[in-house]
């Protein structure tokens, strides 16, 4: 199959994404598989992987997965972070589709006969702009399994207003940004959108100036005027050591992608206490663990309470289908009591008059052909934002543990919590409280 490695050069043609809407992924399939004897096997596979990834694009999907099931093929999307069958039909011995994404990620067009990793990339213009494709390939018993994580830049390039924030999320965040020293830390699981808001917070203050560097693992999305820089501890350019060769470059403002051992903390932390602006994101489950997460790593006490100026937690949640949505009912008193009581106690309260106030506009999820009957459609970000103030700052140095914190953040602080934050967009009507309670179900 010596054609596969002429990558033939792909003209960059303006797709019309309307098109797509009115054929789905399993009968663009079927009336591909019926051209058979007429079009090359080449061009079948050429057409069938860019079918797909337009569709993906069209969908909004974040991966793609090609699962080669004996004489089935399987193509499912995750759209909104929910995977999605797209396409079951039986396997096409003459559209080699394996293949052509094994030679577009640059791999041999052949799997390996022994196990070995396999990762690549390719860019592609899809649907009119430049898309970022991950391949991973995996040799499961029934064949080989294709995922794609398709990088789609529209929403790395977000701005700040547009993440869901509510106006006064929003108007402290901005502030809080402005500070000439100090550090942020953002945590939140894979996929909650975490570099979509670091990218969002340097666009938002970046001026020629200031100095803004970058230090990631991995770059996944240029910024106009920030220097980025990517990790490599192969070469020995660690994150620890990466920050050091930052300090010498007069940066004002510095994002370290993550940190997640002391010499990374104790060099950010120090860096924020001598005129630097740093943003970070740390591994945890909510904004208050973030300081319990830097005491194991032996951060000293002091060191926390006079570097952080805060931290946010943040989840993404599903929109409901505003072609669908259909007016809900706030629940009783009885259900509401039920799901707070294992609450801390002051949590509890406000929890409970938040959902019962009067005034909510609730939605409830129905499903149609336009949300592929799931009942939502996009998604937006529910935020947790705390606020170092004197009264946190007094337990960060009697080195208190995370529901202390946690509790003197809400009380002294005002602080949201995710669940305070996505209730908010329940009774708003953008979302559900039964996708709210889905997303925050690990912090409560
Ligand atoms: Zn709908």
């Amino acid at each position: 199959m010596a054609f596969w490695s002429q990558n033939k050069p792909e003209p960059e043609k303006q797709h019309d994404g309307s098109k797509l809407s009115t054929k789905s992924l399993e009968e663009a399939y079927q009336e591909l598989t019926q051209s058979k004897g007429k079009t090359p096997a080449i061009d079948l596979a050429i057409k069938l992987s860019d079918l797909i990834l337009e569709h993906a694009i069209k969908e909004r999907a974040s991966d793609v997965h090609i699962e080669n099931q004996g004489q089935n093929l399987r193509v499912r999307f995750r759209i909104d972070g929910i995977l999605q069958d797209m396409l079951v039909a039986p396997k096409n011995a003459n559209i080699p589709l394996t293949q052509r994404i094994r030679v577009l990620a640059g791999f041999d067009p052949e799997p390996p006969t022994t196990f070995r990793n396999e990762e690549g990339r390719f860019q592609k213009i899809i649907v009119g702009r430049p898309i970022q494709v991950r391949v991973s390939s995996f040799p499961t018993v029934n064949g080989e399994k294709i995922v794609m994580r398709v990088l789609d830049r529209q929403q790395l390039g977000l701005a700040l207003d547009q993440l869901g924030m509510s106006p006064d999320t929003l108007a402290v965040v901005k502030k809080l940004i402005r500070n000439p020293y100090g550090i942020f830390f953002i945590t939140g699981s894979t996929g909650s959108g975490k570099t979509t808001s670091l990218y969002a917070m340097l666009k938002n203050i970046s001026t020629p100036m200031i100095n803004i560097i970058t230090l990631e693992d991995p770059v996944e999305y240029r910024l106009e005027g920030i220097n980025q820089a990517q990790i490599n501890p192969k070469t020995g350019f660690n994150w620890a050591e990466g920050l050091r060769t930052i300090l010498r470059q007069d940066p004002d403002i510095i994002m370290v992608g993550e940190i997640r051992d002391y010499e990374t903390a104790e060099i950010s932390l120090r860096a924020a206490l001598t005129g630097h602006l740093l943003f970070t994101t740390i591994h945890t489950i909510n904004a208050p663990s973030i300081i319990e997460r830097l005491f194991e790593m032996g951060v000293p006490p002091f060191l926390i309470a006079s570097s952080m100026l805060g931290s946010m937690s943040q989840r993404l949640v599903r929109k409901v289908c505003p072609n669908c949505a259909q007016k809900a009912a706030p629940p009783s008193e009885t259900v509401v009591n039920e799901f707070v009581k294992n609450m801390d106690e002051a949590e509890a309260k406000i929890v409970k008059e938040l959902i019962l106030k009067e005034g909510a506009n609730y939605k409830i999820e129905k499903g149609c052909p336009q949300c592929r009957n799931t009942g939502y459609s996009g998604r937006t970000g529910i935020f947790e934002l705390m606020i170092m103030n004197e009264d946190i700052r007094k337990q960060v140095l009697a080195h208190s543990p995370t529901d202390i914190i946690k509790r003197t953040a809400i009380q002294a602080g005002k602080m949201k919590t995710l669940l305070m934050d996505g209730i908010i967009k329940a009774r708003e009507g953008v979302t559900t409280l039964s996708e709210v309670i889905r997303v925050t179900a690990t912090m409560v």
